[in-house]
């Protein structure tokens, strides 16, 4: 079985062509800059230790995606011979709504939803609908199936969702928190049930931290928080994104500084967050090493971004009852132990017990950064979004034959 990942953003298409069964690799790779002068496609094939770079035109994502299978199926470096070899091609959809709990097969109907949805995520579902609709027309007959960022979120109860807005909000206009990062979210946690050894009940808080980053609280498998909310905006200080403010300072800003609302929306978005507190970069890194050197205001971001992490650990520590473990994913969490040690810094009253030797490794694949004694196991486990979804895929498809 090889299923054929696509993850389309507005301007960006990454791909992987996976076994979903053994999870091995076949081809991957990266097109950017589509629509956009420049572009360029990355191709890789580790089994072969093979990779490229094409340059090549992509004024839309059809040109990308035709790339994308010459790539896979060329008689010099191709993985497989002809498209046949696909059996099913997963994809990426950033937010399914309140009508996807789980993945889909797409069908008329699953579009006729999707384009509902696009109003709710209006910068990414587009172009998710975009994917879908290219892979039919250029691999006719094949499956496609969908799996949503918001899926695994729709496990929350109602009080954990609901905005205290008046209620028709909700009923007309779906304004609730949806949660995003939802696969990487489910991918993490059940990996550290099976860290845990696969426990009857478990209390897991999983610290999604890229450059975007989300928190979720995952209780017996299911979610029953997140930080993300309507927009993935909500929650946590990211690279550009300012996460939880008062929405007051929103109309605020924008009336005092005579904004459009495109304008507001990019400074909350794009120049929020490590960007807009640090002043000089997004990246995690590069606040690390001048807070190191000294810079007051690297200083204060870095100092931020636990200090709103480590509520959100308490806040669903509390709202769970207790916590078995606490996992770190993305960029960051997978990369620095200094902010790991940060966030957890003085809960060790909740019973967590970091061992900081091992923390300040960098040590590849899944590992207990907790004392053998630590109530609360911590554990960095590197996330595959692209994994789940071809999983998911290929549970879906594997009867259809
Ligand atoms: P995205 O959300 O775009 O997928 P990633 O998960 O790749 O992002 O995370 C990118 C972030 O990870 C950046 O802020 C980067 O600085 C950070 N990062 C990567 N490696 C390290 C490291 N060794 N130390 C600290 N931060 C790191």
């Amino acid at each position: 079985m090889k299923v054929l990942v696509i993850n389309c953003g507005s301007s960006s298409l990454k791909y992987q062509l996976i076994n979903p069964e053994s999870g091995e690799v076949f081809a991957i790779g990266l097109c950017e800059r589509i629509g956009i002068e420049g572009s360029k496609m990355d191709y890789e094939a580790p089994a072969n230790d093979f990779e490229i770079e094409i340059k090549e035109a992509m004024p839309t994502h059809k040109e990308a995606l035709n790339l994308v299978i010459k790539a896979i199926t060329s008689p010099e470096y191709g993985v497989i011979k002809s498209v046949e070899e696909v059996d099913a091609i997963g994809h990426r959809v950033v937010h399914g709504g309140e009508d996807f709990a789980g993945s889909v097969l797409i069908t008329d109907a699953v579009m006729d939803a999707l384009e509902t949805c696009s109003e709710l995520a209006p910068l990414h579902n587009p172009a998710n609908i975009i994917g879908i609709k290219t892979m039919e027309e250029l691999m006719p007959g094949k499956p496609n199936v969908g799996v949503f960022d918001t899926a695994f979120h729709q496990t929350m109860p109602k009080e954990a969702y609901m905005y205290a807005l008046p209620y028709e909000d909700y009923t007309e206009l779906k304004v609730r928190k949806y949660g995003f990062h939802g696969t990487s979210h489910k991918f993490v946690s059940g990996v550290a049930q099976e860290l845990l050894g696969n426990p009857e009940t478990s209390k897991i808080i999983v610290c999604h931290l890229g450059n975007g980053g989300s928190i979720s609280a995952v209780k017996d498998g299911k979610c029953i928080d997140t930080t993300m909310g309507l927009t993935p905006l909500q929650g946590i200080m990211m690279g550009t994104r300012c996460g939880d403010i008062d929405p007051a300072a929103v109309l605020f800003i924008k009336n005092k500084r005579g904004l459009t609302d495109k304008e507001m929306d990019s400074r909350m978005n794009k120049e929020s967050g490590i960007q807009g507190i640090f002043g000089e970069s997004s990246d995690c890194r590069d606040m690390e090493i001048a807070a190191a050197a000294g810079n007051e205001r690297a200083l204060l971001a870095a100092n931020m971004f636990s200090y709103k992490i480590r509520g959100y650990v308490g806040n669903y520590a509390a709202q769970m009852g207790g916590v078995d473990a606490i996992c770190f994913t993305g960029g960051i969490g997978e990369n620095s132990g200094k902010v790991r040690g940060e966030v957890l810094h003085g809960l060790e009253f909740m019973g967590v017990d970091l061992d900081a030797e091992i923390n300040s490794k960098r040590i590849k694949g899944n590992v207990e950064l907790s004392t053998a004694t630590s109530k609360v196991k911590v554990f960095k486990i590197p996330t595959n979004e692209e994994l789940v979804i071809a999983r998911d895929t290929f549970a879906i498809v594997k009867n259809m034959k």
